[in-house]
């Protein structure tokens, strides 16, 4: 078994509303120095500190390479989050936050402030998150648009591909930064994933003729519906990033089994 490093403490160095829904925190620690270049789009834990605690008391790594967690009453919340924004040379990292204020997560990012206190375990994720392609798919709601957004803007200046981005309102629309002229982007309205909304537009879509590289992630119901119609297109596992990254009515608590159940599958 690989051995696990100590989390981050790190602290809220500034807080901005990038979108009346998104929130972006950058944190900051001189220990940040030693994380890869390419942080920006990876994985990340988060450990959010429990109500009362003004730091997340984060786990101990025994001796053979586990965490060793404090008492069930005191371990922080355990989230996964995309790194929006990474420098190395001024050691600030970024998280946006879908400020859908239900669970502890967004409720701490919405009340952060300023020399807060935080945890970050360092980035992960598959080894590619992008597989190669002629023609490249893109589908998320607001919760994958920080990830999206690192990603697209590494896209090849002559990429073909499309991008449907599913967001609560048009005023949480924000500016991508993509070189090609034959990449488009296809925004949609609405919240309501139970409505489906984004399965129903990538299964109307004319799909290309070209090899199809996907990238997927979103509401559980959503991501699976579409990861089913990547299937029956001929897409393989190797083709596609298929990540559910929450499900409607189920906090992490309830949820993080089964989504591990299905990224075993996809990886
Ligand atoms: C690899 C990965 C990367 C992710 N990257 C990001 C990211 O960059 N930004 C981001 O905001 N989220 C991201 N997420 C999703 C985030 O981890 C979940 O939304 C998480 O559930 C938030 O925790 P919470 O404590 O706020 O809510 P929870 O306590 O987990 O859930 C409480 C309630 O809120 C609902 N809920 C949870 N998330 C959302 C949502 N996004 N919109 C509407 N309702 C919701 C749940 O259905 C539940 O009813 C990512 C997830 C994964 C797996």
């Amino acid at each position: 078994m690989a051995k696990k490093s100590k989390p981050l403490l790190v602290e809220v160095k500034s807080t901005e509303m990038v979108t009346p829904n998104l929130r972006r925190i950058i944190f900051s620690s001189d220990q940040l120095a030693d994380y890869p270049d390419e942080t920006a789009g990876l994985h990340i834990k988060a450990f959010i500190p429990k109500t009362g605690q003004d730091k997340p008391v984060l786990p101990k790594i025994s001796p053979e390479g586990r965490p060793v967690w404090p008492a069930p009453e005191e371990k922080p919340y355990v989230r996964a989050y995309s790194v929006s924004y990474f420098d190395k040379d001024t050691c600030d990292i970024g998280i946006d936050f879908v400020m859908h204020k239900k669970g502890p997560a967004s409720q701490w990012a919405a009340n952060a402030k300023i020399g807060d206190y935080f945890g970050l375990s360092r980035p992960g994720g598959p080894e590619t998150m992008v597989a190669e392609g002629d023609f490249y798919l893109f589908a998320g709601d607001l919760s994958a648009l920080p990830a999206m957004r690192v990603l697209l803007s590494r896209l090849p200046e002559d990429a073909k591909g499309v991008a449907f981005i599913l967001t609560p309102a048009k005023t949480d629309r924000v500016l991508l930064d993509i070189k090609s002229s034959e990449f488009e982007v296809k925004w949609l309205i609405g919240d309501k994933s139970d409505f489906q909304v984004l399965s129903k537009e990538v299964s109307a879509w004319d799909w290309p003729e070209s090899k199809v590289s996907a990238w997927v992630a979103g509401e559980s119901t959503e991501v699976l519906g579409i990861r089913k119609y990547l299937k029956t297109k001929g897409l393989s596992t190797k083709d596609y990033y298929a990540i559910p990254y929450w499900k409607l009515g189920e906090s992490e608590e309830m949820y993080h089994a089964e989504r591990h159940d299905i990224m075993e599958e996809i990886t």
